[in-house]
């Protein structure tokens, strides 16, 4: 049997590598210079293969697992000319747990969308893929590893990461305590260890005596976050909802208390973000009831916004905006004495303009001005403000402006479009780095939107890898083995992850719920480490 090596500089370092391999292998050394010797013309091509190309994958969520995917099938055809050992790949994950924001941003109310899992969990039980979780790029803990620590150890490092952060609300009181970004807030009811502890935060601003909570933004994101507010804890009972959230989500309300969800978007119904499948499951909820102005529909209408109401998907968003507002107006006021149900109200070109405090450092209300639509540049739809402004009362205020990719160390970042810098997912100036997800192209598009992105990606790493690029990755990589010791210990591998899995599912079961969550992270790796399932 051969055993493989690639690429050495010079001659006598190949021999050392062929010297120390062990299983009676022969190397192929194929960018080896020596003029009279020539290893690619003593053996024939069908002889000999490449050792494996290492990968790693930075992130397991979509993006990182399409990419694994991906990779692993267009890579199969580099087989035929001696590829045997193909891709291995590793995908590291800061989280102990795999599929980022399917399992921790994906709303517990949709368990449907939350089965792609059984495909990722396929992927990562190929053979020649590894999931490392506990593994953190770019960190300064212990466990913490460079892009270039990658780069050394790997030929391919594809940079799948996410969107770790938010983007900002930049008015006045936006530090006040009870101003939550709404990916700290979906982090905190999807049992994202990062965010357990806001509960004591939610629990106290939920219990504000106006009873009302502000949604600024008008995305789907932000109509998950009211959604699981007005369903409330009890509703939630049966998902896969952390337990602390429902505790929290739980209101133990009079009718008189009841609470009130304000939507804010910027701009008009034609420019909102939402889905209308997102939408008509606002109207649907039991225990809540939407709230559309009309006035606000008729001042979205105008020339600006004439073009986007003519294709189909708004002209649906436009014909369940206006049932909700005729059936607001029919029954004038939802706030009647009786009604125990949470009014969700979705307003339009209207901005926050200050969050106003207690005195005491924490949110009492918000202040929105009213907007009217204008042509921008380029044919852009922005807004002017009104100098109209209006005044509610709130205990907690919810951003929902959309999410925020970091820059990693020695990365090249577009700061404006938030995005690593990349050509279809090659990243500037870094030979043999590549993106793909959020990361790529910005927080933006639902799961499957990462399946032609990670395809753009995979396809400009196997041109790279039949090209000219393939010289300069025939390196011999160790991949895994070449990482530092105490990130390779502190490692969760997938059969661990199996056992959190096991105890989640099997925790569920008590409770009817599909999986109770483990929360806390020092309780996954107990549970991953624990040995006992
Ligand atoms: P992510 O899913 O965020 O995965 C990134 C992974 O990288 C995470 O696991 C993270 O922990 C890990 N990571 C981050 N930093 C590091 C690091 N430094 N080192 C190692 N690992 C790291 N789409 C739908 O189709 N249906 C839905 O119902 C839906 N609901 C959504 C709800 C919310 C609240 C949000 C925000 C998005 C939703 N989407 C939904 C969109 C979908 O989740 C995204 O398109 C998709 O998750 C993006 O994939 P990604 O892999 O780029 O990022
Ligand atoms: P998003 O769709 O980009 O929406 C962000 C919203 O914030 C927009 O309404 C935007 O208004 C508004 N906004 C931005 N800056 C603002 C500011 N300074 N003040 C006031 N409003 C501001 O982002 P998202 O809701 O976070 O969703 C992210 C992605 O995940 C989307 O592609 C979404 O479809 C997807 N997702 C899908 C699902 C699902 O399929 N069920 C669920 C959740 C998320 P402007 O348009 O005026 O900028």
């Amino acid at each position: 049997m051969l055993r493989v090596v690639r690429g050495a500089s010079c001659c006598n370092a190949a021999f050392d590598i062929l010297a120390q391999s062990r299983g009676g292998t022969i190397g192929f050394v194929p960018n080896i210079n020596c003029s009279n010797l020539s290893l690619r013309h003593q053996y024939s091509s069908s002889t000999f293969s490449f050792s494996p190309i290492r990968v790693a994958i930075v992130g397991a969520g979509p993006a990182g697992f399409y990419t694994a995917k991906y990779l692993l099938r267009d890579t199969a055809q580099l087989e035929k000319f001696g590829n045997e050992g193909g891709v291995h790949i590793d995908l590291l994950e800061r989280l102990p747990t795999p599929y980022g924001l399917v399992r921790s941003g994906v709303a517990p109310d949709h368990p449907e969308v939350k089965n792609v899992q059984a495909q990722f969990s396929e992927i990562a039980e190929h053979p020649r893929v590894n999931f490392r979780g506990n593994v953190e790029v770019g960190a300064t803990s212990g466990t913490g590893l460079s892009i270039s620590d990658l780069m050394r150890a790997y030929h391919c490092v594809v940079l799948a990461y996410g969107a770790e952060s938010s983007r900002e609300l930049t008015i006045p009181g936006a530090h006040l305590r009870g101003v939550i970004p709404a990916r700290d807030f979906v982090g905190w009811y999807n049992g994202h260890p990062d965010f357990v502890h806001l509960s004591k935060t939610i629990a106290e601003r939920l219990s504000h005596s106006s009873g009302c909570v502000a949604v600024i933004g008008a995305g789907n994101v932000a109509l998950d976050c009211a959604r699981i507010l007005g369903k409330g804890g009890s509703s939630l009972a049966h998902t896969d909802c952390a337990a602390h959230a429902l505790e929290v989500l739980t209101p133990n309300l009079s009718p008189s208390s009841r609470r009130r969800i304000w939507i804010l978007g910027r701009r008009g119904h034609a420019q909102a973000s939402f889905t209308i499948k997102e939408l008509r499951e606002m109207t649907r909820i039991p225990t809540s009831h939407l709230v559309v102005r009309d006035d606000e529909l008729q001042a979205g209408r105008g020339k600006e916004s004439s073009a986007a109401l003519q294709e189909r998907p708004r002209q649906r968003i436009e014909k369940v905006l206006n049932e909700a507002a005729a059936r607001a107006s029919r029954n004038s006021s939802y706030s009647d004495a009786g009604s125990n149900k949470t009014e969700v109200s979705l307003r339009f070109l209207v901005s926050p303009v200050r969050v106003v405090s207690d005195g005491e450092g924490s949110v009492s209300g918000l202040d929105i001005e009213r907007n009217q639509l204008v042509s921008g540049e380029g044919g852009a739809v922005v807004v002017r403000g009104t100098g109209e402004l209006e005044h509610f009362p709130c205990g907690l205020v919810l951003v929902s402006i959309g999410y925020k990719t970091l820059p990693l160390q020695g990365l090249p970042f577009d700061h404006r479009r938030g995005i690593i810098c990349n050509e279809h997912g090659r990243v500037q100036g870094l030979r043999g780095v590549y993106c793909s997800g959020w990361a790529k192209r910005g927080p933006t598009g639902i799961i499957a939107t990462n399946i032609l992105d990670a395809k753009d990606t995979v396809k400009s790493i196997v041109d790279d890898l039949q090209g000219e690029l393939l010289r300069d990755l025939r390196a011999i990589k160790p991949g895994w083995n070449g990482l530092q010791d105490t990130v390779r210990s502190a490692a969760i591998g997938w059969e661990q992850y199996k056992c959190i899995d096991k105890a989640e599912v099997a925790l569920g079961v008590s409770c009817g719920k599909p999986r109770k969550k483990i929360v806390h992270r020092s309780e996954l790796l107990m549970t991953a480490r624990g040995g006992g399932c």
